[in-house]
């Protein structure tokens, strides 16, 4: 079901005890009674003890990543089985870190997201256009090429485990955040796409979040636009007072 969610991806930061110093000011400095969810995303190695340590509260874990075997012989790769076998039942899938940095294409992306939902999981799923694409006014093509590959071969049915979220890579860490009209462009468009796929009800159940350098001073303009379901926040989310005024800002 469609709703506001507020989710923070903590990508390759954070030790063990830093992980836990961030838990524990998010514990104490959240609101409560708020109508939006929030996750956070550590590292594998501190997933486990931040499902343990969130126990209790209205906070959710994500993983950033799984790989799309069941298990085997994948050095170094986590499956969903042993996600969802620590308490992690939501994963962040197509991130464009992973697509540029880890060569994660459409179609290891499509089959990622086959498996996590396979295992019950709700999926993260990032899309968005880099530079060139926006200068050559090829962004449209190129979200909806995203959108088509990984997910369009999907049932209306599972899209009730879908969440997107629309990251445009320029606008990543770069502190150049897209304008709150352009994020709701495409959050329109994406929703208008779903609509035509598939029907007005997946489209209006779907929860789209925007990311690429969401910051307590402009979370609540992008936020209120009508298509813009909340975010995925990368380095403000590192910072508990940051993270939790985004997510007061949230509607
Ligand atoms: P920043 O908020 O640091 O721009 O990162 C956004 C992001 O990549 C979240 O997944």
């Amino acid at each position: 079901m469609r709703h506001s969610i507020v989710a923070g991806n903590w990508k390759m930061h954070k030790t063990y005890s830093e992980t836990h110093t961030l838990l524990d000011e998010l514990i104490e400095k959240l609101p409560s009674g708020k109508e939006v969810e929030v996750i956070v995303a550590p590292t594998f190695v501190n997933l486990a003890s931040a499902v343990a340590h969130l126990e209790g509260t209205n906070v959710q874990v994500a993983a950033q990543n799984m790989h799309q075997a069941e298990g085997g012989a994948f050095t170094g790769e986590i499956s969903a089985q042993m996600l969802t076998s620590i308490g992690v039942e939501t994963v962040i899938i197509g991130h464009s870190e992973r697509r540029h940095f880890f060569h994660e294409t459409d179609a290891i992306l499509a089959d990622k997201v086959n498996t996590a939902l396979r295992h019950n999981m709700r999926v993260i799923y990032c899309i968005g256009e880099e530079l060139k694409d926006r200068e050559n006014k090829q962004f449209l093509n190129v979200i909806f090429n995203q959108l088509r590959d990984g997910l369009f071969h999907l049932t209306k049915e599972q899209w009730s485990n879908i969440v997107i979220a629309y990251e445009p890579v320029w606008a990543i860490g770069t502190g150049m955040t897209a304008s709150p009209e352009q994020a709701q462009e495409i959050h329109a468009f994406i929703r208008q796409e779903i609509d035509r796929k598939y029907d007005k009800s997946v489209a209006e159940n779907t929860s789209i979040l925007y990311g690429g350098s969401v910051k307590p001073s402009n979370a609540q303009e992008i936020f209120s636009k009508p298509d813009v379901d909340g975010g995925l926040i990368g380095g403000a989310a590192l910072v508990a007072d940051d993270f939790v005024a985004i997510v007061n800002a949230a509607n």
